[in-house]
């Protein structure tokens, strides 16, 4: 796909992702808005201890199957995609088993 890039735009991009506490690799904004991989900004992931009180939340269940599971075999999912507008908290997690979870990110 060839686009012609608006480097204000570009510029104002850049700017935002800098400021943004989920995007811990600052050198991948450029390549990322080049080619919008978010491997390139290495997104946050949650911390243990935001992926515990969930699991407590949720009982141990994962949201799709519904299943109990230990939280050794879950993965911690945005619940609001990060490039929609979604972050790296508590309110924005759910647990998945991984199964589902592999499923969900087409992995
Ligand atoms: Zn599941």
């Amino acid at each position: 796909m060839i686009e012609k890039y608006d480097t204000g735009k570009i510029e104002k991009e850049s700017a935002k992702l800098i400021l943004d506490d989920d995007v811990t690799k600052k050198s991948g904004i450029y390549p990322y808005i080049l080619t919008r991989d978010e491997k390139y900004l290495s997104i946050r992931g949650f911390s243990d201890a935001m992926k515990q009180k969930v699991y407590e939340k949720q009982k141990g269940n994962c949201v799709v199957c519904k299943k109990h599971f230990e939280i050794s075999e879950m993965e911690a999912d945005h619940i609001t995609p990060w490039h929609k507008g979604g972050k790296t908290t508590e309110e924005n997690c759910q647990m998945l088993c991984k199964d589902d979870n592999r499923r969900k990110s087409g992995r």
